[in-house]
């Protein structure tokens, strides 16, 4: 009787805005943790570790680590309308040996100890929080990479671009990088800019991929992106691979990026708490220009 009450409540709440959006929400009795975009459509953590649905009297039903959809995670009686968002249960840290979780290939973290324990990228991590290591990783098949983790972004988009016939793979995401990407699409909007969305062109990067120093980004031992708050991106929404003509100059390139990066400074400068990184990239051989965002918690600029 109670669980009734309680979803009659929350789908109450929710009718007027799943009405007038495009997309799946987050229930409106679950705002706040939709992050400060509002966009967040899912719950990572460990079982432990999701205490904000527990403050909202969510207690999860499921214990395997893996993707559920928020309504079987709570418990709902199925049928009773979708919210379309997910909560996903970690698979601990310690799930990874030599290197690897079953067939996926991962490699070591700078702070993790063994053979890097010496070095300066070990040594620099050790000291600082936000180089501690990841809680756990995302589980991700076919069949769940596309799941929307936020309005405009599903975990697929930011798996490590290697191992195409390695499944399932394992994914470290911030979902602060995520709540970022989402204000920086708005940001985008209001500067007159407006996108459909940002292609990420490299997500989460596995320290082995990182080490290999192929592909695009910036390659320290330390990236972000082995820790799951980093993105370089670029809007493409005319679908041709590359950055798109923002400025109306007629060509695509850096000056596009750079109006990124900007929209980028003006959601820091709003929401310090997503303090991180901002860079340009220009066009190489390999890739179009692109920039990369990070959510590391202080400013950086290079
Ligand atoms: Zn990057």
């Amino acid at each position: 009787m109670r669980a009734l009450a309680a979803f009659v409540v929350v789908l109450g709440l929710a009718a007027p805005a799943v009405a007038r959006a495009a997309g799946p929400r987050v229930p409106a009795r679950f705002r706040s943790i939709g992050g400060r975009s509002g966009k967040l459509l899912a719950f990572i953590g460990t079982r432990e570790g999701l205490t904000e649905l527990k403050r909202s009297g969510v207690s999860l039903t499921v214990e395997e680590p893996g993707v559920y959809p928020f309504e079987r995670a709570a418990g709902w009686r199925e049928g009773l309308g979708a919210t379309g968002a997910s909560v996903i249960l970690l698979t601990p840290f310690s799930a990874k040996r030599d290197g690897r979780i079953g067939s996926y290939a991962l490699g070591t973290w700078p702070n993790e100890g063994g053979a890097m324990e010496a070095s300066p990228a070990s040594r620099y991590a050790a000291s600082r929080p936000r180089y501690a290591l990841p809680e756990g990783f995302v589980e991700v098949t076919r069949a769940t990479a596309s799941t929307r983790v936020s309005e405009h972004f599903r975990l697929g988009d930011f798996l490590t671009k290697d191992q195409p016939r390695v499944w399932p793979k394992y994914l470290v995401l911030d979902m602060r990088l995520v709540d970022k990407l989402e204000l920086l699409i708005a940001a985008l909007g209001e500067a007159g800019h407006p996108v459909n969305g940002l292609h990420v062109m490299s997500g989460f990067r596995t320290p082995s991929y990182n080490a290999l120093e192929v592909g695009p980004g910036n390659r320290s031992a330390i990236s972000r992106h082995i820790y799951g708050d980093a993105a370089d991106v670029y809007p493409d929404d005319d679908g041709d691979g590359t950055i798109d003509d923002l400025n109306g100059d007629g060509r695509a390139d850096l000056a596009d990026a750079r109006v990124v990066a900007e929209a980028a400074e003006l959601v820091e400068s709003r929401y310090p708490d997503l303090a991180g990184g901002i860079s340009v990239y220009p066009a190489t051989a390999a890739h179009g220009p692109n920039v990369h965002v990070d959510a590391r918690g202080t400013r950086a600029r290079w």
